[in-house]
């Protein structure tokens, strides 16, 4: 860990039961719900390693975090009812890797358009922690959709590795 990281001191926090936002461990990251939420469900979902950039994680670990990344931006679609998905990895302030998942809804910012065309006063002025019921409502509501497209997938693999086991020579 670096001497100051923002996102390592968060998941610290998550590891000693104490992140409000915490939503889920996955095997390469942590989901939590964004600290504002003036675009409802706002996601992220942050790498378990100090790494400042995705190429920075072993092969196996990239992709693993991809995917894990799509399952929960899935999730997130389907908890808050999204009509688009905006996904972002940005990092120039944290750099620690982190993916910003936004479910977009159509007129939800003056034009059609990026988040940050909404001042940042605005997206940042809505601290969700000030409200503990719609706190634990969108845990709750983001929880049970990760539960049933991360089963989904379970049951994919199980397919495909049926569908590529090697033929046995039964004849
Ligand atoms: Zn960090």
């Amino acid at each position: 860990m670096p001497i100051h990281c923002t996102i390592c001191e968060r998941i610290k926090l998550i590891q000693q039961h104490q992140n409000p936002y915490f939503v889920r461990e996955l095997t390469t990251g942590y989901v939590v719900l964004a600290d504002s939420q003036y675009f409802e469900g706002y996601t992220l979902f942050l790498a378990k390693s100090h790494v400042t950039e995705l190429h920075h994680l072993a092969a196996h670990d990239q992709l693993l975090f991809l995917e894990e990344m799509s399952l929960v931006q899935e999730a997130c679609a389907q908890a808050f009812h999204a009509d688009k998905m905006n996904i972002e990895l940005l990092g120039n302030g944290d750099a620690h890797v982190h993916w910003h998942l936004f479910p977009r809804h159509t007129g939800d910012t003056a034009q059609p358009g990026p988040i940050w065309w909404t001042p940042l006063e605005t997206i940042y002025g809505d601290d969700v922690q000030q409200d503990q019921l719609r706190l634990t409502r969108l845990k709750r509501t983001l929880n049970t959709a990760l539960d049933s497209v991360l089963q989904r997938r379970q049951v994919e693999h199980h397919t495909v590795q049926h569908l590529t086991l090697p033929a046995t020579d039964t004849d």
